[in-house]
C-alpha cells in the first residue's frame, strides 16, 4: 500500500511493479496524481504550482525522467543524449507528445521596483542599480561580517549575514524569506539555511561570476547556481501522468479521491489502511504487507491505530507547515520588457518588495510555450505564501484574483484594465517547517522505524524541505530495501543529508 501519488508515492509504486512481485495499491487524497508537482487545468491553460525544474545530480533520478519523457530531439546534457536507450516502447505519435525540453534558467529578483539578477552577480550592473553609496556599505557590511562574525549562530538572520553582510541579507534575502515563512527570519532555525543555500556564500557568488564568464562546465558550479533544467512539454503532471499509466500497465491500482485515514497496526506491524471517500463516507479497509507513506508526517502519526504514546503523539501535533497559493492569471499584456525592448524572459521574479503580499511570478509561456492556449495573451502565476485557515486563504477565489492584478499593476507589471480571467489553486503543506517540534523529529524516526513493514518517503513524509529527485531517491531506497534488505533501513532518513544537491529556495 502507498500513500500519496506525488513524485514519491509513484516512484515507489513504479519501482515495486516493475522490480518486484508486489502489486502496489496507491491511495491519493487529490483527484488527481503528481501531488505538489502535478499540472493543473484552467480553460486551455496548464498551471504548476511554483514552476518544477528537473535537475538532479543523482544520474538514477536522470535516467528514470528520461525513461518515461524522453529528452527532446538533437539535445544532449551531461551523460545523456536524445539517442539514449529509452526501454518503455512508444509510437511516434507519442514521441511527439513525451518530449523534456532543455530550458535555459532566467529568474530575477524585483526590488524597488527594478530587476536584479538572480542569483546575485557582482557585476558592474549591480553597483549600478544599487548605487555607489550602497555599494561601499555593501562591501564594508560584507568584510564586517567576515571579521567579526555573529557567535553562535542562533538563527538565520545570523547565519545569512556571516555569509553575505547585513546589507545584502537586508536588501535580497529578508524580506522575501519572512514572506514566504510568515515569521522574523530571527525566529527561524540556522538549520534551514544549512538545509536549503548550503554551500552558497558571496565567495561562491563572485566564484559564479567568474566561472560564467570563463564558461566552466556545469556540473562544477554551486547547485543553486545552475543555469538550465529539464521541463516536460505539458508540465510536470505530465510526466507524473505518464508515471500513473506505466504503473497501471504493470497492473497497480491507484485511486485518486482517496484518503487514507486510519493505519491499524499489530505487533510492530502495519496490518491495514481505511480509505476515505472525499465526504468521508466510502470507507474501505486494505490489508497490506508494506506501507509506503508520504502523507504529511503529523497526520500519520495522528492516524495510527492503535494511538502513538502521548509524547509522540505532541510532537507530531507541533511540527509546522506553511501554505501557498497559485493565483492562474491571463492577462492580455505585460507593462514590462527587458531592457533591449523585448518580451521578457524569465520563468520567473522573486518579488522582494514589501508592499505587496505577491511573492513569485510564474512566466508559463517562458517554461513551455505547450502550457498556453492563446500566444497572444500571457499567462502567468502569482504565488503567495500563507496559513490554512488566515485571512487571505479564506478570502473567496475572485477577491485573492482581484487582490493578485491589483498587486501586478502597482508593480507595474500590468494594466489592472488588461486583466482577462483567473484562477486560485490552494495547497496545504506544501512547505515542512524547521521550527516547531522539528529539533525532535528523531524521537518520531525513531518510533516509525519501530513498524518493521512502514517506510516514510518523500518530502511531508520525512518532514524535509526536499525537492522531487530527494522525494525519488527516499522512495527508490525504500523499495531496494523492502527487495534486497541489506542496509539499515533507518539509512533511509539520511538521504537528504548525505546528497550533495540542494536546491536554492523554491
Ligand atoms: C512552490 C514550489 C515550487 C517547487 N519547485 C520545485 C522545483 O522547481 N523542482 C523540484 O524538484 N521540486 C520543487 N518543489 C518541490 C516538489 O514539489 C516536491 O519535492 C515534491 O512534489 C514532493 O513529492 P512528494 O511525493 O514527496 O510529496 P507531494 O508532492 O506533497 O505528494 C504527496 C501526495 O500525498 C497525498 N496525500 C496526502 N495525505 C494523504 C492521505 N491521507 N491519503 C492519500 N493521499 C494523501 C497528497 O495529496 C499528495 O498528492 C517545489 C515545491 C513548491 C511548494
Amino acid at each position: 500500500m502507498v500513500i500519496g501519488a506525488g513524485p514519491a508515492g509513484l516512484t515507489a509504486a513504479y519501482e515495486l511493479a516493475t522490480r518486484s512481485s508486489i502489486t502496489p495499491i496507491v491511495a491519493e487524497t487529490l483527484n488527481r496524481v503528481g501531488g505538489i508537482s502535478r499540472t493543473e487545468y484552467y480553460n486551455g491553460y496548464r498551471l504548476d504550482l511554483g514552476g518544477h525544474r528537473f535537475f538532479s545530480k543523482s544520474p538514477r533520478v536522470l535516467r528514470w525522467w528520461l525513461n518515461m519523457v524522453p529528452l527532446e530531439a538533437g539535445k544532449d546534457i551531461e551523460n545523456f543524449s536524445d539517442k539514449d536507450f529509452v526501454n518503455i516502447p512508444r509510437s511516434d505519435a507519442e514521441m511527439d507528445e513525451k518530449v523534456m525540453l532543455v530550458r535555459k534558467r532566467l529568474s530575477r529578483i524585483l526590488y524597488e521596483r527594478k530587476l536584479f539578477d538572480y542569483p546575485i552577480r557582482l557585476d558592474t550592473k549591480l553597483l549600478k542599480l544599487i548605487g555607489f553609496g550602497r555599494s561601499i556599505d555593501t562591501l564594508v557590511s560584507f568584510i564586517k561580517s567576515k571579521l567579526a562574525p555573529v557567535k553562535p549562530e542562533r538563527n538565520l538572520e545570523d547565519f545569512m549575514i556571516n555569509r553575505f553582510g547585513s546589507k545584502l541579507y537586508g536588501m535580497f534575502f529578508k524580506g522575501y524569506t519572512e514572506k514566504v515563512w510568515g515569521i522574523p527570519c530571527k525566529n527561524i532555525g540556522s538549520d534551514w539555511g544549512r538545509q536549503r543555500i548550503k554551500g552558497l556564500s558571496l565567495g561562491k557568488v563572485v566564484t559564479h561570476s567568474i566561472s560564467r564568464a570563463l564558461h566552466l562546465k556545469q556540473s562544477r558550479i554551486e547547485t543553486s547556481l545552475i543555469d538550465t533544467f529539464l521541463y516536460p512539454k505539458f508540465g510536470p503532471g505530465q510526466l507524473w501522468e505518464t508515471v500513473s499509466q506505466e504503473i497501471a500497465h504493470l497492473k497497480g491500482q491507484i485511486y485518486t479521491n482517496k484518503s487514507a485515514a486510519v493505519m491499524y497496526h499489530k505487533n510492530g506491524q502495519i496490518s491495514a489502511v481505511d480509505i476515505k471517500g472525499p465526504d468521508g463516507t466510502e470507507t474501505s479497509r486494505i490489508t497490506c504487507d508494506y506501507l509506503i507513506s508520504s502523507m504529511p508526517l503529523s497526520e500519520l502519526i495522528l492516524s495510527l491505530h492503535p494511538p502513538p504514546p502521548k509524547e509522540i503523539a505532541d510532537i507530531a501535533k507541533g511540527l509546522v507547515y506553511r501554505d501557498f497559493i497559485t493565483v492562474g492569471l491571463l492577462v492580455d499584456k505585460l507593462k514590462v520588457c527587458d531592457t533591449n525592448g523585448s518580451p521578457l524572459k524569465d520563468n520567473w521574479i522573486y518579488i522582494h518588495d514589501t508592499d505587496v503580499k505577491l511573492g513569485r511570478i510564474q512566466f508559463f509561456k517562458n517554461w513551455s510555450p505547450w502550457l498556453v492556449a492563446d500566444h497572444s495573451k500571457q499567462w502567468l502565476g502569482l504565488e503567495y505564501f500563507c496559513s490554512e485557515g488566515d485571512n487571505f486563504w479564506n478570502l473567496p477565489d475572485e477577491e485573492i484574483i482581484m487582490i493578485a492584478a491589483d498587486e501586478l499593476n502597482r508593480i507595474g507589471f500590468i494594466d489592472k484594465n488588461d486583466m482577462q480571467t483567473g484562477c486560485v489553486i490552494r495547497a496545504c503543506k506544501a512547505y515542512p517547517a524547521y521550527w516547531g517540534t522539528y529539533d525532535k523529529i528523531d524521537i518520531l524516526q525513531e518510533y516509525l522505524n519501530s513498524f518493521d513493514n512502514l517506510y516514510t518517503i518523500g518530502r511531508n513524509g520525512m518532514h524535509r524541505y526536499n525537492n522531487m529527485d530527494h522525494s525519488m531517491l527516499s522512495a527508490m531506497a525504500a523499495v531496494d530495501h523492502i527487495i534486497e534488505k541489506n542496509f539499515d533501513k533507518k539509512d533511509i532518513w539520511n538521504i537528504n543529508a548525505e546528497n550533495e544537491y540542494q536546491e536554492e529556495r523554491s
